[in-house]
Parts: C-alpha cells; structure tokens; sequence
C-alpha cells in the first residue's frame, strides 16, 4: 500500500458538482489499495474575490491580515472536500496547514516553508481516512497564519509528497499536462510525456504558470516526480523529473512573460558597486528582477538594464530614484510595452546555432529584438508587447515544438521519492533554504564586444549566424537595450576561438554604421549553482557585494534558476573566486556536510 498525494486546484473544484468529482477520484486511489492525501486550492476565483475585497477596504492591507483573509479560502474547500468524502460513504479529515503544522517563516504572503511534522497525518492515514489539507498556507514560530504566495497549493502538495515519501504527487489542473507552451495562447502546443525539473523550473518562472516555481525548485531537491493531470480525465498527464523528454533536443519548451516592464539606468559611474547600490534597494522590497544587462562602459560610464514584472514597476522606479540620488548622477527611463519571450532546453547547453536560429526567426518576421540575456539552458529575448504572442508563436514553430521529438522518452511513474527525508528534516535552514552547491571559475573564456549597434531587427541574427557558420560556441550572450543608439552585443566564446570570432565581428562591422568591436582574452566568469538562486533574492545581491568588496567589477551577468553566472575582469579571476566562496561559504559548507552524510 502506498500514499497518494493529490492536489486540486481552484478551477477543479469550483463547484459542488466538481468537488464531488475530485472527491470519487481519492476515494477511487483509496479503493486501489492507496493512503491518500488531498490538498486543495480555494475554490474558482475565491483568492482573487478577497483580494479585491481587501483593496476596497485598505489599498496598502497588513500582510498578516492579508494571510488570515486568503487562508480561509482553502479552509472552505477543505471542509466542503471532506463533506463530500463522506457522502461517498468513505471518511475524512480536513486540516489547514496549522492543523498539520505546516511551519514556515514569517514573511507573510511569500512564507517559506521550514518543517513538516508527519505524525498526525500518518495517524489519520493509518485509520484509513482520507487526509484534505487546506493548500498554500502554514504558520510561523509565533501562531501567525502565513501564506506561500499565490499558486502555492502546488508547493503545498509536493512538501508533502516528499515529508511522507509518497509514492505519487498528482497535480490534478484544468489541462491535462505541460504542454510546450501554454495551450491558451497557442493551440499548436504539443503536451509533453516530460519535462526535467530545470526545464520546468525555468518555464514556470518564465510564464508557465501551471505549476509554482518554487514546487518545481522543492521537487528537484527531494526528489518528487510531480505528474500534472486533468482533473476531469483519466488519461495520463506529464511528468515532472530529472530527465527531460528528449536528450538531443535542444529546445524543450517556449514561454512569454507579457506584463514585463523595462527599467534602463544610464550614465552611471562603471565602478564597483554601483549594480550593488541599486540591486540592494530593490531587493529590499523583495522584487525579484530579470534580464541584467550592463554595457561596459566606453566613456567611464555604464548604463544598466534590466525587467520586473509591471506590477513592481512603481516600487522598483521609486527605489532606484533612491540608489541614484546616492550615486549622485544617473537617469531612469522605463517601458512597460514591452514582453519577455523564451525558450528553454537542456540540450542548448551543448549545441551550437540555437540562438542564431530564433533570432533570425524573429528578424525574418520584422520583429526587433530591444534586448538579450542567456543562461546555460535558456535564451530571453525582450519584444514589443503587440508583437509578442506572435512572436512566441513563430519561435515555438521554428523549433518544431509541436512535433513530439523522435526520441521522446517517459519514465515509468514509479516510487516518487528518491532522496533521504530524514535528512530533510534536520536541514537547519528549513526547507526551502538557500542551497549552494558550488561556486565555480571558468577561464576558458573570452568575452567580444560590439557597441553601438544599430537597433533594428536582424542585427542579433546576422552577427550568430555568421559566428555560428565558423563553428563557434557561443556560452553567454548580452545585448542592452537599443532605443537611443547606445546598444551593445557582448558574448563569449571559447578562448581558442577568440581571434575566430574577433575577425567575424570586424567583418560584419561595415553593415552596422558607427559600431565598434573590442576583445577582451582576460576575462573570467564565476559561477554560483545551486537552487533558489532567483527566488532567493539576496543571492545576486551577496555576489555583487562580495565583489565589490574586493573591487572587482562585473562585466556580464545572467541568471537562471540554478545558477548565477558572473564574468569579471580576468586578472582579478581567483580573488573573484575567493570572494565568492567565502560570501557562500555558510550555504556551501552545509552541503559539504550534506554529501557526507550516507
Ligand atoms: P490550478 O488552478 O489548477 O492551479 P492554474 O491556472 O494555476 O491551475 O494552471 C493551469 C493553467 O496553466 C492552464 O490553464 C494553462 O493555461 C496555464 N499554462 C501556462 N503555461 C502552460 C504550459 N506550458 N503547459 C500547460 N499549461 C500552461
Ligand atoms: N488559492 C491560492 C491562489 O489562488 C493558492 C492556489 O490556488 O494555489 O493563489
Ligand atoms: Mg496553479
């Protein structure tokens, strides 16, 4: 006999028609034989419902006033649940996440979660009950309800998929698994058999909404195979695992982030830690930023870009105002018609010609690309927001994402546990804790330089292509926003390469009126990988401080999911690395100790 978790989310139990339905669907798991757990979200729009109540009555409401209110939600659902059960003739016990003792930090609407204790639940399993939790809350050290963020029923079932070992983590939604890019925008979105946890991970931060970021970040770590499943269906869904679908596929799957604004610093001192004084005012709102660029400055200047979601937008505006009267020189401009389109991949990490190929997509249909930022496994390209779902729609056909790849695998639906939860739960820094696997240098690398571009389409693709036709591997890319002429195209390549790629960009620089190419040999990039390396806000922050600490600026930036990567000044390589590992070194010696432990 094994444990079932199955989650439901609002839409699946939007009314008592449909709660009955997810209802005979435990029963039925329970009647194969199976313990099973439930965790359900509010039921249809319910979450939305109060929030906008709280804003009629105080636009700016406490936090844990606004934890107390959403959490009954879930508490309405999780009664009706068990009502239901009951009706079906078999028994239940519903929970909120204080019953179980679901304890998290205490920052309120963005709780994080610490312990799960598994004794009550085990208890009311053993006397064959059915066991509903109420979704995406719990309760700090002090008896205050807190929720995990919107969404978080998702993290809410796989935290307990791992706490009990289970041997199934259900995620029962309104599609009937991940698809290549949401079925909603585009129908052509093939449903995959699997996707890995980093590709997943990246996707549901980059759009995909139909999971939590932070489940998939939760998952990877313990080891859940997390199946996404119709709520009204009996077919198999996708799974969520180590592996992805296909192994020589180099893009697994598109996403758009529509409501992206663009933030653009210019004139600012280049020196150490000018990226610290305005990153660390924003982090201290907690807003989470992507799509880093910084030009390396020509004239003792640099200009630094950036995007948050436009729901941050005022707060981000007011805390750079704040950094750059610090700075005492620095002007703001910001844009909010823009959108984040993305594709993600394992396979693009050893492939050449994959960038090339969707800037050249985009150029053919005259769509500009305003900025770039890249990471191992993914590549963003920001677009006019008009253009935006066309865009990931030719993107997603250039890669033939509707075509399930020839060697599309799927693992069996197994144990969904793989790792030791004993050791989870002496995890000193709870469980969704910052983790540093390691923090790395790369010197096999240089970096070229094209400044002021010309900012129309094609530019991008004329320079990747060209560099991709000499068969050179391109690992990072940069372009800044182009809007007042100022743009500029950094990457790097194999240090072998380096003269290769120089020629190149020379050669292409009579068609691009006015720009200029520089090569830098000394140039190191440093990397921190691990999970939570977004999500975790303070991250990028610790990274900057410690360098600028040391003096050292940062030339290039991009971040992922699992990892920050950081390419400095060559000559300033090992005390970079020093700097870092000892920034880390109170995360990184918990996993030294961590790989001990049999
Ligand atoms: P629930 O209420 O069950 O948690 P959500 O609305 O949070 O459901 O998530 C399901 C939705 O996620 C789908 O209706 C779909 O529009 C959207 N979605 C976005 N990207 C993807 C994707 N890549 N695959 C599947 N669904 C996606
Ligand atoms: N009800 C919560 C929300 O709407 C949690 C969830 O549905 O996952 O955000
Ligand atoms: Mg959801």
């Amino acid at each position: 006999m094994g444990i079932i978790v199955q989650k439901f989310g609002g839409t699946s139990v939007a009314d008592s028609e449909k709660i009955l339905s997810a209802a005979r669907k435990a029963v039925a798991a329970q009647e194969q034989g199976n313990q099973v757990v439930m965790v359900v979200s509010a039921m249809g729009k319910n979450t939305d419902m109060l929030v906008d109540l709280a804003q009629q009555i105080n636009t700016r409401p406490p936090a844990r006033e606004m934890d107390m209110l959403l959490s009954t939600g879930e508490q309405v659902s999780v009664a009706l649940m068990a009502m239901a059960i009951h009706s079906l003739g078999a028994q239940a016990v519903s929970l909120t996440g204080a019953q179980i003792g679901i304890r998290t930090d205490s920052s309120h609407t963005r709780a994080r979660i610490q312990s799960i204790p598994t004794d009550r639940m085990r208890q009311l399993l053993d006397e064959n009950k059915i066991v509903i939790a109420a979704g995406f809350q719990g309760i700090d050290e002090n008896f205050n309800i807190t929720t995990l963020g919107r969404g978080g029923s998702d993290l809410t079932a796989v935290a307990l998929a791992a706490v009990l070992k289970a041997d199934a983590c259900e995620i029962y939604t309104d599609v009937d698994g991940v698809y290549t890019t949401d079925p909603r925008i585009l129908p052509d979105a093939r449903k995959v058999s699997q996707i890995s946890y980093d590709e997943m991970l990246e996707l549901a931060s980059l759009g995909a909404g139909v999971l939590h970021s932070r489940s998939v970040e939760f998952a990877k770590r313990y080891g859940v195979t997390i199946h996404v499943r119709h709520s009204f269906s009996e077919a198999p869904g996708s799974l969520v695992v180590a592996e992805s679908e296909s192994p020589t596929q180099a893009v697994g799957g598109a996403a758009v982030t529509k409501n992206e604004s663009l933030v653009s610093i210019k004139d600012i001192p280049d020196q150490p830690g000018t990226s610290l004084t305005i990153f660390e005012k924003i982090a201290n709102e907690n807003i989470t930023v992507d799509m880093i660029v910084q030009n390396i400055g020509l004239d003792g200047k640099a200009n630094i870009s950036f995007t948050v979601l436009d729901d941050d937008l005022a707060v981000t505006q007011d805390a750079v105002r704040k950094a750059l009267d610090h700075l005492g020189s620095g002007q703001l401009e910001c844009r909010q018609d823009v959108s984040k389109v993305s594709v993600v991949g394992l396979g693009m990490a050893q492939q050449t010609g994959v960038a090339d190929h969707m800037f050249r997509t985009l150029a053919a249909a005259g769509v500009n690309i305003q900025m770039i930022t890249t990471s191992e496994i993914k590549i963003s390209v920001l677009v006019e927001r008009e253009r935006a779902e066309e865009s990931l729609r030719l993107v997603h056909d250039a890669f033939s994402l509707q075509t399930a790849p020839p060697d599309a695998q799927t693992k069996d639906i197994g144990g969904s546990t793989e790792s030791d939860i004993a050791e989870v739960a002496s995890d000193l820094v709870g469980m969704e804790g910052l983790r540093v696997d390691d923090v790395l240098l790369d010197e096999s690398q240089g970096r070229i330089t094209i400044s002021q571009i010309p900012d129309r389409p094609g530019v991008a693709a004329h320079v990747f292509e060209n560099i991709a036709a000499e068969n050179i591997f391109v690992d990072m890319i940069v372009q800044s926003d182009g809007s007042d002429g100022q743009a500029s195209l950094s990457f790097t390549v194999p240090r072998n390469q380096l003269d290769a790629a120089f020629r190149v960009a020379e050669s292409l620089l009579k068609d691009m009126d006015g720009a200029i190419a520089t090569s830098s040999l000394e140039v190191a990039k440093l990397s921190i990988a691990g999970i939570g390396m977004r999500s975790h806000t303070g991250v990028a922050i610790r990274s900057f401080q410690s360098l600028a600490g040391e003096g050292i600026n940062v030339e290039m930036v991009n971040t992922s999911e699992v990892r920050i990567n950081l390419v400095i000044d060559g000559n300033a390589a090992e005390q970079g690395l020093q700097a870092l590992s000892s920034a880390f070194a109170d995360v990184l010696q918990k996993k030294a100790t961590e790989s001990n432990t049999p």
